[in-house]
């Protein structure tokens, strides 16, 4: 497992969930690195119980269904209290799958320009199956009105396919070919989630 990784996903959990104290997120990391979670089928995971973290069975099976999560914990004693929380296997599973998505591969392009007015299209026939994320930095502000950017474009998709797409920047026009490349997705949250120091 990579320590990069992982403190993304642990940062996507955080976001998901702001207002989880700190013990909430140990918890989930501590399943989570000993390996306690298994995929069962589709939305359902197995999840074992760890007695140092108070649990008394063996597994827990966690749900995921019409957009909620349900954990077998919630049918034991402690139910009822624990029915309106998040409990820790959930989020253990959150993590896991997390993980799982950032470690997956992607197809990736990246274009960086740097001008003042800018547009990236590509065919409208590849929107919903080719994403584009942009990073903008301001780079010079002499010209308060039309300040310079520097513009950082990811264009990706679940394939490896070829991009066309018209890069617009101060007037003038590219017509680009793109040719996606595989990488690891955690690649792409890198590129776009955190500020640009370039
Ligand atoms: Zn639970």
């Amino acid at each position: 497992m990579s320590r990069e990784l992982i403190d993304l996903a642990i940062e996507r959990l955080r976001e998901d969930f702001p207002n989880k104290s700190k013990s909430w997120i140990r918890r989930a990391l501590i399943r989570f690195m000993k390996g306690t979670i298994r995929e069962f089928s589709e939305n359902v995971w197995v999840v074992r119980g760890l007695p140092e973290l108070g649990d008394k069975y063996p597994t827990y099976v966690v749900r995921f269904k019409d957009g909620k999560y349900y954990c077998s914990c919630f049918e034991s004693s402690w139910g009822l209290r624990r029915k309106s929380e998040v409990c820790t296997h959930i989020a253990a599973v959150i993590l896991y799958r997390n993980y799982r998505r950032l470690d997956s591969d992607v197809y990736v392009s990246v274009v960086n320009i740097e001008c003042t007015d800018y547009y990236l299209e590509i065919p409208s026939e590849l929107r919903g199956k080719v994403r584009i994320v942009k990073s903008v930095k301001v780079i010079d502000t002499t010209d308060k009105l039309n300040p310079r950017h520097r513009v950082t474009y990811v264009i990706y998709a679940s394939e490896p396919i070829e991009v066309r797409a018209k890069l617009v920047c101060d007037g003038d026009v590219r017509e680009l070919s793109l040719k996606l490349a595989r990488t690891r997705r955690y690649m792409i949250e890198l590129l776009t989630h955190q500020p640009f120091q370039l």
